[in-house]
């Protein structure tokens, strides 16, 4: 069946906000080289197949330490392959790269049936035992989710103005360009409900506080004021014989 939208009436695509790439603030890599990630999930090429949320952070530093110290303390302390994140996003409102969009990160928890299905691949092995560690992984929270840190702790206190404005400038661009809907817009604490057991799995591990208790009070008023329709989306015109459903529906899980 043709359909045609002949009037496009969605508001425009919101700009690209600036980040600072991360081989302008990570000494420890040689510039223009990946960081090597043995043992981390790469995504299959179309990432808006594949990215399907956004889960915020605060870093849990009270001073706010920055990129660098967020990489180290999870190099070190976590035992992490990489910064667990995707972007840090500093209390001046710098927004910095972290871990490559194209790697699962390491930022939302574990999930029963991922943790079983990894172990269950490893230990059949075989030449096809990548393949079947990755598949398992799909199972993950961490799976398709985009890791946004606010650098600092808000337990009592809520971000500063410009962390808070950068914020939604990145999440609208990344809405975009992934198209992702609003309620898939969430808070590190919503990812045990939203991310697991709502798709029917089991969360494992301990739950989190995380962003703090005033800064998830701060940030469930912001998501209500995000605009509910995918950022530029285009939307049907009057003369539109049928799109909706279409390819640009924001995907919901
Ligand atoms: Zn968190």
């Amino acid at each position: 069946m043709l359909w045609l939208t002949l009037l496009v009436l969605g508001a425009a695509a919101p700009p690209t906000p600036p980040i600072v790439a991360r081989a302008d603030w990570d000494d420890t890599l040689a510039e223009g080289t990946p960081p090597a990630l043995p043992g981390v999930t790469r995504y299959p090429p179309n990432l808006a197949a594949v990215l399907d949320g956004i889960v915020v952070h605060h870093s849990d530093f009270v001073d706010a330490k920055g990129p660098a110290a967020i990489l180290a303390y999870h190099l070190e302390v976590s035992g992490f392959a990489d910064i667990g994140y995707h972007f840090v996003i500093g209390q001046d409102g710098t927004i910095y790269e972290g871990r490559a969009l194209d790697a699962v990160g390491a930022h939302a928890g574990q999930s029963t049936e991922a943790n079983r299905g990894v172990r269950d691949a490893r230990r059949r092995g075989g030449a096809d035992q990548a393949a079947h560690v990755d598949r398992a992984r799909a199972f993950d929270p961490d799976y398709g989710a985009i890791g946004i840190v606010l650098d600092g702790y808000y337990a009592d206190q809520t971000p500063p103005r410009a962390q808070r404005r950068a914020l939604t400038d990145l999440v609208q661009h990344l809405r975009h360009r992934y198209r992702i809907a609003r309620d898939a817009v969430i808070a590190h604490r919503e990812v045990k409900q939203r991310r697991v057991e709502d798709r029917g799995l089991h969360f494992t591990g301990p739950t989190s506080v995380c962003p703090g208790d005033a800064g998830y009070r701060w940030f469930l008023l912001w998501r209500g004021a995000l605009p509910r329709a995918v950022p530029g989306t285009p939307r049907p015109g009057p003369t539109s014989t049928g799109a909706a459903g279409g390819v640009d529906a924001p995907r919901r899980h």
